[in-house]
């Protein structure tokens, strides 16, 4: 999304747009759509494929839609107006887009090294093949099989289609660009809780990025074109080639934007308490399951590996 997301593309008909241009009053009509305006009940079908038709006229946006749709392709999704929907209820705020796709942990198992683990359930086996990815996360003596949900981007409706082309690409450059483990894999980590605000900015595919490829794109419409430039803050960072013209002031706005909205979210406090949670499980499983093992091995090296990662989730507990 654009102001936030949570934890939790195959070829294009090149149709290089002639139905696509401005008039002599100043409007951009395409699919028969002037997109100064936001048709009361235009489909978000049809809202998609005036924006793809967008993207058709600039190579570089092309490019990219052609590798979102691959990477969905890779997934078994075969384009992405098939994740692509209004989101409901009403637009809150300045979120005009949102991307989520969530990350659950279906199963855990102990892994101690020498011992052959146990196989994964046929259950989760069945979770892993019906979601969009998996992955296995890797702790001393402990694995988590993860699976991501079938990624969603949505947008609300807004006064004008054109206001929202730029968005919907930002949407489109955090689902390619992200891992949808990556908050996963930090939350079950054994380090301490990380600065959020900077992951959500700096992670691959996060804010800074998907609001670089958003405004890039943004901007060349509207050259291309000749219509007015977008009026978002974001653009005062951009040149007029929509390349970044002011990254230092780029980074600082994005991370003021952020650590505003999470300050007034609960979102920090909820992920600490999902880290927690982890840890406590984390404890729970080596106790019970991981230290009667051990003591039948006698093997110190492994002995001292248990120790040192009680040690570390026990302090992890008290700083968060
Ligand atoms: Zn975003």
């Amino acid at each position: 999304m654009k102001f936030q997301y949570l934890l939790i593309l195959f070829f294009l008909s090149f149709s290089f747009s002639a139905r696509s241009q401005v008039n002599e009053n100043g409007q951009l009509i395409i699919k028969n759509v002037d997109v100064m305006t936001w048709p009361k009940d235009i489909s978000a079908t049809d809202v998609l494929d005036i924006y793809i038709e967008m993207i058709n006229s600039d190579p570089e946006a092309n490019l990219f839609l052609n590798q979102v749709n691959k990477k969905l392709q890779d997934h078994g999704i075969s384009h992405v107006r098939d994740i692509f929907q209004y989101c409901p209820g009403e637009s809150k705020g300045n979120a005009a887009a949102f991307f989520s796709q969530g990350a659950n942990v279906v199963e855990t198992r102990v892994s101690i090294p020498g011992l052959s683990e146990n196989p994964w359930s046929e259950s989760s086996v069945a979770k892993q093949k019906a979601g969009f990815s998996s992955e296995v996360i890797k702790m001393p003596f402990i694995e988590f099989l993860a699976v991501s949900d079938r990624p969603e981007i949505c947008i609300h409706k807004g006064e004008q289609l054109i206001s929202t082309y730029d968005t919907l690409i930002h949407e489109m450059a955090h689902f390619l660009l992200n891992d949808p483990f990556i908050y996963l894999e930090e939350l079950s980590s054994s380090l301490p809780f990380p600065d959020f605000v900077q992951m959500t900015v700096f992670t691959k595919g996060g804010e800074l990025d998907a609001f670089k490829i958003g405004a890039s794109a943004g901007t060349r419409l509207t050259k291309k074109y000749g219509l007015p430039k977008y009026s978002a803050t974001e653009y005062k960072f951009f040149s007029d080639a929509g390349l970044v013209a002011d990254e230092d002031g780029l980074k600082s706005y994005i991370l003021k934007t952020y650590s505003n909205y999470y300050k007034n979210s609960d979102m920090i406090s909820q992920l600490k308490a999902a880290k927690l949670s982890i840890v406590d499980t984390k404890i729970q499983i080596l106790r019970n399951n991981v230290e009667p093992v051990l003591k039948t091995l006698h093997r110190d090296d492994l002995n001292k590996k248990f120790s040192d990662e009680i040690k570390t989730l026990v302090s992890l507990k008290f700083q968060l």
